[in-house]
Formats: C-alpha cells, sequence, structure tokens
C-alpha cells in the first residue's frame, strides 16, 4: 500500500530551481530538456525581446507588456516578477497543473521573488537552491558570459549577494560545480 501523505496529488512532483544571477540555472534547466524528457520545463512569459537562437514557445513566450497584463490581470500567472529591475517574467498556470495532474513531474526555473509567491502558493512544492562553488566563481561566471555590460554586471553581482543569502529558506541547495554533475543531482532529486 502506498504511504499516505498529507500532500495533494501530484503537488510533491513540482520541483522549483531558483538561485543567483550567473549560477547556471539557464543551462541547468537546459540540460535537463536535453536529457531527461520525463521532466517538463515549464514555458514562462516574458516581455523581454528575443535573443538570437530563442525560439518563441520553447525558451520562453515573448509577449508585449500588454498581453503580460492581461495574463496578470485574468489570473493566468502562477507567480510573476519584475527580473533585474527590467523585464517581467512569470510562469502560466494552466500547463504547469495540466502536467502535474497528469502524474508529469515539473520544473519551474525561475527567480528568487517567483520561487517566494509558488512557496506561499505551492507549499508542498520542492524548492531548491542553485548555489556557486563560491563567490569568486560567482564572479567570474557573470564577467565571462560577457554578455552584460559594466553597469549591469555590478548590479546583477548586487543582486546576487543578496540573493545568496536566501540559501536557507530553499529545501535543498545544489552546488553547481559541474554543469552534468548538477543537473543529474537534480533529476534524481526529481526522479527518484
Ligand atoms: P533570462 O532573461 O536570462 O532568460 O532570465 C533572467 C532571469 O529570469 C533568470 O534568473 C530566470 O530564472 C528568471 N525567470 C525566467 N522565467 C521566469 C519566470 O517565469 N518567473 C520568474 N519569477 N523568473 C523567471
Amino acid at each position: 500500500e502506498p504511504p499516505r501523505t498529507a500532500e495533494p496529488a501530484g503537488a510533491a512532483r513540482l520541483t522549483v530551481l531558483a538561485g543567483p544571477t550567473a549560477v547556471g540555472k539557464g543551462t541547468v534547466s537546459a540540460g535537463i530538456r536535453r536529457r531527461y524528457p520525463q521532466v517538463w520545463l515549464s514555458v514562462s512569459a516574458t516581455t523581454r525581446p528575443a535573443r538570437p537562437g530563442e525560439v518563441d514557445g520553447v525558451h520562453y513566450f515573448f509577449v508585449s507588456e500588454d498581453q503580460f497584463d492581461d495574463l496578470v490581470a485574468s489570473g493566468d500567472m502562477l507567480e510573476w516578477a519584475v527580473v533585474h529591475g527590467r523585464h517581467r517574467y512569470g510562469t502560466p498556470r494552466r500547463a504547469v497543473q495540466e502536467h502535474l495532474a497528469q502524474g508529469v513531474p515539473v520544473l519551474l526555473e525561475i527567480d528568487l521573488q517567483g520561487a517566494r509567491q509558488v512557496k506561499e502558493t505551492m507549499p508542498h512544492a520542492r524548492f531548491v537552491f542553485l548555489a556557486p562553488p563560491s563567490w569568486d566563481e560567482l564572479v567570474h561566471r557573470l564577467i565571462g558570459r560577457g554578455t552584460e555590460t559594466a553597469e549591469e554586471q555590478e548590479r546583477r553581482l548586487a543582486t546576487a549577494r543578496v540573493e545568496l543569502a536566501a540559501e536557507g529558506e530553499f529545501d535543498v541547495v545544489v552546488v553547481n560545480d559541474d554543469v552534468e554533475r548538477a543537473t543529474d543531482e537534480l533529476a534524481s532529486l526529481m526522479l527518484g
């Protein structure tokens, strides 16, 4: 007989992955998408313009400010936040619920503000914090990827400092010392 649990059916299968900027959340979740098709990676809506190579409906749903307003107003967002003080990002609720209802493990790769909102509304989800091996390594990665201006790097590092202190709010900490290893660790948390 399966163990009895107070959790609503399916809720334990929701995993929220958060962590500071440049820690490699995007790379780890891309690794999950590629290597663990049993996991469904939620596709967020964002007002940020697409970068080269990003596909609408695959990496994000790229929407206008008005469309984002409508999604929020109609209650279609499980959570949403302004990230790095610029663009809005949010998790469409319905696709998450549908996958969970079908017993599919769901991964949300979102920022800390979003993770805190999900903790309010879906406290049975599992909250995973992706941590850098060290502060120096985080600085190195942020500067090394060279996608931000110096000013933006400063801003993100200031945010990262604050975000690193949130580690204790999470159920599990996965250290991103090696992308493959961290991806496998996350997958085994989700798939057993
Ligand atoms: P990027 O613009 O580099 O794709 O993502 C920037 C940040 O937005 C990342 O920290 C990522 O975790 C966060 N993000 C992506 N999708 C969502 C979402 O649906 N909700 C929230 N709260 N943050 C998100």
